[in-house]
């Protein structure tokens, strides 16, 4: 069972309160993770599109097991493009979901070959044109191939950290995207996901948080609130 605990405490306060809550959070979340970045490995801007949308119900990981001997042999669009599709869901199967990301991914790789030059696009009214790819994997792609930054990538960790931490009473990842837009600075918006996922797989699990362990224990609306401390 995954707890998500979301805290009333913060969702009637006025923004401004909330704003001061982030950055205090985000000032912590810094400190702790400085160097946080994405765990996805790749070569070329193609190749990050194919891990990013690979990686949905996976773990990067997995993912880059997957992708390690494939990445050796197709780099671009174009090469992608060729690959045959039953061949090509043999290829990523245990990423799980694999017939639907196999077809988006080919059919991507044939958009971005004929329609934009063979060019991953750089804007994300661009990138949603493409198959299989939704707000996350744009944001994902643009920030780390292009510095470009639109939004905030909301994965998993992401949408589980903003509800516990009182960032969002959403399950929506747009609706949390929007709300996490409100309350951090536009320069915090490309690192957030990154620190915010580390602290979920290091501390604030889904399962099993260890918020006795936790640096935002004084500050987070949910800290203590699950099993393990109500024995
Ligand atoms: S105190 Fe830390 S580990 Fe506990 S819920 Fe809050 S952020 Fe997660």
């Amino acid at each position: 069972m995954m707890y998500n605990i979301s805290s009333n405490r913060f969702g009637k306060e006025p923004l401004s309160l909330k704003q001061k809550h982030a950055s205090k959070v985000l000032h912590i979340l810094k400190k702790k993770y400085p160097n946080a970045k994405i765990a996805l490995k790749y070569d070329t801007n193609f190749q990050l599109l194919v891990a990013v949308i690979l990686s949905a119900q996976c773990t990067d990981k997995k993912v880059n097991e997957v992708t390690e001997p494939i990445f050796r042999k197709y780099k671009t669009a174009a090469d992608f493009a060729r690959i045959h599709q039953k061949k090509f869901e043999t290829m990523i199967r245990p990423t799980g979901f694999y017939r639907a990301k196999a077809k988006n991914i080919l059919e991507t790789a044939k958009i971005i070959r004929d329609k934009f030059g063979g060019m991953v696009p750089k804007t994300m009214p661009e990138m949603l044109t493409l198959k299989g790819v939704a707000r996350k994997t744009a944001n994902v792609v643009l920030g780390n191939a292009y510095g470009v930054v639109e939004g905030i990538a909301v994965d998993t960790h992401v949408i589980r950290l903003s509800r516990r931490l009182g960032f969002s009473q959403h399950s929506d990842p747009v609706k949390i995207e929007q709300d996490l837009m409100k309350l951090l600075p536009k320069q915090e918006w490309f690192k957030i996901t990154y620190r915010l996922i580390e602290h979920g797989r290091a501390i604030c699990t889904a399962k099993d948080p260890r918020c006795d362990l936790c640096p935002l224990k004084k500050i987070c609306p949910s800290a203590f609130q699950f099993p393990r401390f109500k024995k």
